[in-house]
């Protein structure tokens, strides 16, 4: 009898200080300043599009008491140096968010991506939450969301801390444009971010 009550308060310490870890998540906005990265046939930037989609995150992330690092917080840009030089840390569960919008010179191409660096030491790490968020955004009216694996920017690339690329839509396609400007698209899909990130 005694021993079961000792392994079950020593369960329940486990618990409570694996629900304890904290978590910081690092918001990248991409491009900024001269660089406006891609821009739709109506004119909207890229770099504009990427810090709203960073702003809405970021007002999620508050509401559930999460750390967050904004890389940019206005039009202006950040070298890689500035934007992941971030170590891991004891006790805490770190995650680097950066958004890039998707453009192609074919209108048709649409739906989300979700990049990753598959051969990074905590590469696993960053493909569960790239799995989970594939079936969340899927699970949005009429979207469809592809996983990459050979993440090409560097901020993700070089990361030491799990890390992931969010391309919420595509620019150059019509439908794509009206849902990524959408402030309702965009809060929506920051609250199964961070759905995702805490459960
Ligand atoms: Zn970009």
């Amino acid at each position: 009898m005694k021993k079961i009550a000792l392994v079950f308060t020593a369960l329940l310490a486990l618990s409570a200080s694996v629900k304890a870890e904290k978590i910081k998540l690092i918001i990248d906005a991409a491009h900024g300043g001269n660089d406006a990265g891609a821009r739709a046939v109506t004119g909207e930037k890229e770099s504009d599009l990427c810090l709203q989609f960073a702003n809405a995150l970021k007002d999620e992330a508050t509401k559930k008491n999460i750390d967050v690092v904004m890389i940019r917080t206005a039009d202006d840009y950040k070298t890689l140096n500035e934007r992941n030089t971030f170590k891991p840390e004891a006790g805490v569960k770190s995650l680097y968010i950066s958004f890039h919008m998707n453009s192609e010179n074919t209108k048709t191409a649409r739906g989300a991506v979700i990049q990753y660096n598959g051969k990074a030491k905590d590469a696993a790490a960053s493909r569960l939450i790239a799995e989970k968020l594939q079936s969340s955004f899927n699970r949005l009216n009429d979207m469809g969301t592809q996983i990459d694996e050979n993440c090409k920017a560097m901020v993700i690339k070089n990361s030491e801390i799990p890390a992931i690329l969010i391309e919420p839509g595509y620019m150059s396609n019509e439908h794509d444009l009206r849902r990524i400007k959408d402030k309702g698209i965009q809060q929506e899909m920051a609250m199964l971010i961070i759905k995702d990130i805490v459960e």
